[in-house]
């Protein structure tokens, strides 16, 4: 038995450059690429969108219009006439007669295709012009020996400039034909599936999904279609099944975590832990305390105290020495949980260190000495972080926060960095069932459900642009009875320099209309030490508007501000403005959001605006919003990294994708190497989807 470690070379001109196909130049390919078809196998897994049945008349009499007919026909005479007229060519059939239409046609060409007396066979759109049949460019004229060249079924495709539909059913064919007899008798769905579903082989399923015999084959719930399905699915969650296998079979060693520390900082807090995060923290702590390594996604919505649960969990580990790191998307956001922690541990003997953008050569020398000699426990930075001149001595625990982008690859790197180290990862983006199922099908989920019961409603109000005065006058009272405001401007073009231009015009403005006011500005173009500054001194009170684009989206946390202001409202996603209006309502204070919509809002661009205004669930917004927009995706999988499905479709496919799980967490439980025929036939499919990337879990074990 072989053991396929690498792509057999079967598939090599399966998984080759396209231009071994027949037909495709440099030119075809350059515009294939455009819609993902790369090499050969893609045309395979493109989805046929639309059928062509041609239907056999004895003329075409017997169709009906707006019909695909096969008619066999005689050449009775040649239209030609003046430039912007079509020329036609006079046919006769078994029942009457019917024009064949062309525009812009060469009438050399047409002489020589159309002989006067010649028989063809003639296919179309059956069309009636002026009480007369007519096919416009007909798709196929053959000879009469030549009728096998007509499809009677046409599988139709997605396209783009520059390929045609003819070119790419071709391409499909000739793809199919690539499909190596070795594959004829690997099967890696079990009997018990394939028999219950009437399912077929990989080969013959693919063969029926571009050539269906009928239109019920064409069907999204035809055999052939779900098995399809099946395969792309399963293959995905065999690479999340070995993820999570490889997750947990570490064997860690860890001392009994009696949780001091933690109990110390719960102590000191102002105000009592919800019930949900005190769950959290239970679920957290097993994990820490087993010997199966923990992988877990703490998700909770924006304001629900997901840094604290990580500060109490890091705790549990770094009171027996060993040490923690926190990964955080801007440098921004490193910074005010390193002032957070430093604020609740203090007095601990708990060494904290922040790893950001800039600081002296020698000072980061000293950090990165002292992470390695293990006097740092805690450990605070961006993806920097995980580079290789960062050497921990004992790194136990590594918490990513703020993560909408954790694609299954990066996974994979992360669980490779050591055998035991504990992973969570936090976000606040809500994740459906389905979504829930395919991307993080391996990892365990702890939700927070609920807000601090302090949590006041945060006050929206919708406005238009010209009603910005009132606004002003409202704020110049709030700020002059010691309230403080985020002040949001939208990037108005793709450029880069128009959003400092709206802060710069801005902050005049605001200057212009009370003097008085202290205003800072931030934004990502300011080096990190102008950030922290305008950040502390908008953080100590000393700043009473902070102008800011969206680099304050995430995570930033200053409960004593309670206005937020958002310039251009209609130019941002909605759960960006959930985001941006959840840095208010932080503290005890009452807090207010104004969105602030630009003169020519349409309508429905306002309604979208008042989803906000009356929901204060992340998760319904998300939801309201994709209704609103009408499918598409939640989280927009460009950016969570959610793996693209060719043949499945989750929004049909639920029940497949839970078989596909149910399988995948057998296989890899009984056989967690893939060994044997089963490992192998398993192996082959990883290869055929491009999962193969999943295997190298298996190899570094
Ligand atoms: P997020 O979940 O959005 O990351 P944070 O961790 O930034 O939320 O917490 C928001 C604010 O709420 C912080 O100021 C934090 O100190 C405070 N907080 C956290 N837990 C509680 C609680 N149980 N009661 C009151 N305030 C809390
Ligand atoms: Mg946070």
């Amino acid at each position: 038995m072989i053991k396929l470690t690498n792509r057999p070379e079967f598939l090599f001109s399966l998984f080759g450059n396209l231009a071994k196909l027949e037909g495709i130049g440099p030119k075809t390919t350059m515009h294939l690429g455009k819609i993902g078809i790369l090499k050969p196998i893609d045309f395979l897994y493109s989805k046929p969108t639309g059928l062509k049945v041609r239907k056999f008349v004895k003329g075409v009499a017997e169709g009906n219009v707006d019909e695909n007919v096969i008619v066999k026909a005689t050449i009775v005479k040649h239209v030609f006439r003046k430039f912007g007229h079509p020329s036609y060519i006079e046919v006769r059939d078994d029942i009457g007669k019917f024009n064949l239409v062309f525009f812009n046609a060469k009438r050399d060409w047409l002489v020589l295709n159309f002989p006067i007396d010649a028989e063809r066979i003639i296919s179309g759109k059956l069309e009636r012009f002026s009480n007369e049949f007519q096919i416009i460019h007909p798709d196929y004229v053959q000879k009469l020996d030549e009728i096998n060249e007509i499809p009677k079924i046409e599988t139709l495709y997605s396209l783009t400039k520059g390929i045609s539909q003819k070119l790419f059913f071709k391409s499909v064919g000739k793809a199919l034909a690539l499909l190596p007899k070795e594959i004829n008798n690997v099967e890696w769905i079990n009997d018990n599936r394939l028999s219950t579903n009437g399912w077929v082989s990989f080969k013959e399923s693919l063969n029926r999904l571009h050539n269906p015999l009928n239109v019920d084959d064409f069907s999204v719930s035809s055999p052939f279609c779900l098995r399809l399905a099946y395969d792309d699915l399963f293959s995905h969650q065999i690479s999340l099944a070995l993820s999570r296998n490889k997750v947990r079979q570490a064997n860690k060693n860890r001392k009994p975590i009696i949780g001091k520390l933690s109990q110390l900082l719960i102590q000191k807090l102002p105000f009592k832990l919800t019930e949900a995060q005190v769950n959290c923290i239970k679920e957290i702590k097993t994990d820490l305390s087993n010997t199966k390594r923990m992988f877990r996604l703490l998700q909770g919505d924006v304001g629900s105290g997901k840094t604290l649960v990580a500060f109490i969990s890091m705790l549990f580990l770094a009171e027996n020495t060993g040490q923690c790191a926190l990964m955080v998307p801007t440098d921004l956001l490193a910074q005010q949980h390193y002032s957070n922690l430093l604020r609740y541990i203090k007095g601990m003997g708990i060494e904290v260190t922040i790893l950001s953008g800039k600081v002296k050569p020698k000072i980061r020398r000293e950090k990165l000495e002292r992470i390695k000699d293990g006097t740092s426990q805690i450990v605070i930075g961006t993806h920097a972080l995980f580079q290789k001149e960062v050497q921990f001595k004992n790194l136990q625990f590594a918490v990513i926060d703020e993560q909408h982008r954790f694609g299954v690859k990066q996974r994979f790197d992360l669980i490779q960095k050591g055998d035991s180290i504990d992973i969570l990862v936090m976000t606040a983006t809500p994740i459906p069932r389905t979504l829930q199922l395919s991307n993080y099908g391996d990892l365990d989920v702890s939700i927070i459900d609920e807000k601090p019961f302090n949590r006041k409603r945060i006050d929206t109000a919708v406005i238009s642009e010209t009603k910005i005065e009132p606004l002003l006058k409202r704020l110049r009272l709030a700020c002059k009875r010691g309230r403080q405001a985020y002040w949001v401007c939208p990037l108005i073009e793709e450029d880069e320099n128009s959003e400092l231009v709206a802060l710069e015009r801005r902050f005049l403005a605001l200057k212009k209309y009370d003097s008085s006011l202290t205003v800072k500005i931030i934004h990502g173009k300011m080096s990190e030490e102008e950030k922290n500054e305008s950040m502390q001194s908008f953080a100590a009170g000393e700043v009473q508007v902070l102008l800011a684009t969206t680099v304050i989206e995430v995570g930033i946390d200053v409960p004593n501000a309670s206005i937020m202001i958002i310039e251009g409202a209609e130019r941002f996603g909605l759960a960006q403005l959930h985001q941006l209006r959840g840095r208010v309502g932080r503290g005890d204070l009452a807090s207010s959001c104004t969105l602030i919509y630009s003169r020519n809002l349409s309508s429905s661009g306002r309604e979208r605006l008042e989803i906000l205004r009356n929901n204060d669930n992340g998760f319904h917004i998300a939801e309201e919003d994709l209704k609103m927009r009408g499918g598409g995706d939640l989280l927009g999988s460009q950016q969570s990294g959610v793996p693209k499905f060719r043949l499945a479709d989750l929004d049909l496919h639920l029940d497949i994708l839970t078989w596909a799980q149910e399988d995948a967490r057998r296989v890899v439980t009984d056989n967690p190497e893939l060994k044997g025929i089963e490992g192998s036939n398993i192996r082959l499919l990883l290869f055929l989807m491009g999962r193969e990337e999943s295997l190298s879990l298996i190899r570094a074990s």
